[in-house]
C-alpha cells in the first residue's frame, strides 16, 4: 500500500470534461493540483485545472509528458483508449488501472463480469452476425434490447426489438460490431449506486439513488430511492461487491433495474463519477468527486453518510440553460454550471440540487419534490 499523495502533488485526468472539471474542484479543496489531458481545446475541465496538455490519446509523446508532471492518473471519462491507459501504466501509478477500463469498455465482458461478481444480471448474447442474431431471439424472446458492445452512451447505439420485422434493420444500422442482445427488461425503476474504494480496500458507498430519463438522457435523481429497505440495502451491497471484484482503486456506478418484486438486475458499471451522484455535492459531507480524490490520492475515504435528502435535476441543452437565471435565484436549490461554451440540444450543461429536509422524499409525491427545479 502506498502512502497519501502530500498537498501540492498533481492528479493527472485523463478527460477533459465536466466530471474531471468536478474532480478537480474538489481536489483543490484537498490542496492537490490537476492536470487534464483531453484532445478537445476547450474543455470544462481545464477552466478550473492548474495544468493542461492538448493532445489525441495515441500521441506517445504527449502521453510521456504528461506521466512526468503527475504523481497518479486517473479518468473521467470511460471511453479513452485503453492503449492510453497501457502506455501510461509503466510510468506512473493508473487508478483505476486498465484491467478496470477494459472490462467496463465492453459491455460483454462487463455483463460477464457482473455475473461473477454476484450481481444478477438480464439474460443475454453477443450477436457478430445476422444469423446469430436470429438465433439470439430464439433464445430470449421479444421485445429485446440489442446494443453495441462499445461507446454506447445516453442510449446512443441501441435498439428495442419488438417483433421479428425489427432485426435486419437494427442489425445494420448498429456499429461497431459485436452487438449484444440483451432480454427487455420490465423495470418499475432504475437505480444506482455509488462505491469509493480506496487503496487500502476501505468502501465507502453512497445511499442508493432513482434516476430518470429524458430521451435517453439523465433528468432528474432522487436521493434516497424511494424502493424498499431490503432494495435500497441490496443495490449498496451490490456497488460494494463489483468494487471489491474489480480490485477498483477509485469510485464506480453501479446502474440496476428494479423488478416489480424487488429484486435487482445490474446493467452498468460506470468506473468513475457518474451524473447520478451530483446530488452528493450539496446533501453529503463529502461529495462523490472528493471520494474519488481520495480514492486515487491514497487518503482515507470520507464518510458517505446523507445529510439531506435531495432531487437532482440536469440541466440539458438550450432549455436547461434556459432554466438557469430561475435556478440561481430560487431558495433550497444549489446550481452548478459546467463552463460549456456551447448549449447544443442534448448536450449536459449544468444540474440542479434541491435539499430537502432528512427523511422527508419518502413520503412526497413527485410535484411536491420537484418544485423550484
Ligand atoms: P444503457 O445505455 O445500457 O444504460 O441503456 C440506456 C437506457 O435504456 C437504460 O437506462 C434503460 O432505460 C434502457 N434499457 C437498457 N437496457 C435495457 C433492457 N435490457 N431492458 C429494458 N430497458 C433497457
Amino acid at each position: 500500500m502506498s502512502a497519501p499523495l502530500p498537498p501540492g502533488a498533481t492528479i493527472g485526468i485523463l478527460g477533459g470534461g465536466q466530471l474531471g472539471r468536478m474532480s478537480a474542484l474538489a481536489a483543490a479543496r484537498l490542496g492537490y493540483r490537476c492536470h487534464i489531458y483531453a484532445p478537445e481545446a476547450e474543455s470544462p475541465g481545464m477552466q478550473v485545472a492548474a495544468a493542461h496538455t492538448i493532445a489525441p490519446y495515441e500521441d506517445a509523446a504527449a502521453l510521456a509528458r504528461f506521466a512526468a508532471a503527475v504523481d497518479v492518473v486517473t479518468f473521467e471519462f470511460e471511453n479513452v483508449p485503453a492503449a492510453t491507459l497501457a502506455a501510461l501504466e509503466p510510468l506512473a501509478p493508473c487508478r483505476p488501472g486498465v484491467g478496470v477500463l477494459q472490462v467496463c469498455q465492453d459491455r460483454l465482458a462487463e455483463k460477464a463480469f457482473l455475473a461473477r461478481a454476484g450481481v444478477p444480471v438480464a439474460p443475454w448474447r453477443a450477436v457478430h452476425t445476422e444469423a446469430e442474431l436470429t438465433a439470439a431471439v430464439a433464445e430470449i424472446g421479444l421485445p429485446a434490447v440489442l446494443k453495441t458492445t462499445r461507446m454506447g452512451y445516453d442510449g446512443r447505439g441501441q435498439a428495442v426489438l419488438r417483433s421479428p420485422d425489427d432485426l435486419a434493420p437494427a442489425f445494420a444500422r448498429l456499429a461497431p460490431k459485436p452487438l449484444i442482445l440483451e432480454a427487455f427488461v420490465p423495470f418499475v425503476a432504475e437505480v444506482s449506486a455509488i462505491a469509493a474504494r480506496g487503496v487500502d480496500g476501505a468502501l465507502a458507498v453512497y445511499d442508493a439513488v432513482e434516476n430518470r430519463h429524458h430521451h435517453h438522457i439523465l433528468d432528474l435523481s432522487f436521493a434516497p430511492a424511494r424502493v424498499s429497505a431490503a432494495t435500497a440495502a441490496l443495490a449498496r451491497r451490490h456497488a460494494g461487491q463489483v468494487a471489491e471484484a474489480l480490485g477498483l482503486v477509485g469510485l464506480l456506478a453501479l446502474e440496476l433495474f428494479v423488478l416489480p418484486d424487488g429484486t435487482l438486475l445490474g446493467n452498468e458499471i460506470a468506473p468513475r463519477p457518474h451524473n447520478s451522484g451530483h446530488w452528493t455535492m450539496d446533501a453529503c459531507l463529502a461529495s462523490q468527486f472528493e471520494q474519488h480524490v481520495r480514492a486515487v490520492a491514497g487518503l482515507p475515504l470520507a464518510d458517505p453518510a446523507r445529510h439531506h435528502d435531495a432531487v437532482m435535476k440536469n440541466l440539458v441543452g438550450p432549455e436547461g440553460l434556459a432554466a438557469w437565471p430561475r435556478l440561481v435565484a430560487q431558495p433550497g436549490v444549489a446550481p452548478h454550471l459546467y463552463g460549456k461554451a456551447e448549449a447544443r440540444p442534448g448536450r449536459k450543461l449544468g444540474h440542479a440540487n434541491r435539499l430537502l429536509a432528512l427523511g422527508s422524499l419518502a413520503e412526497m409525491d413527485d410535484a411536491t419534490a420537484l418544485k423550484g427545479l
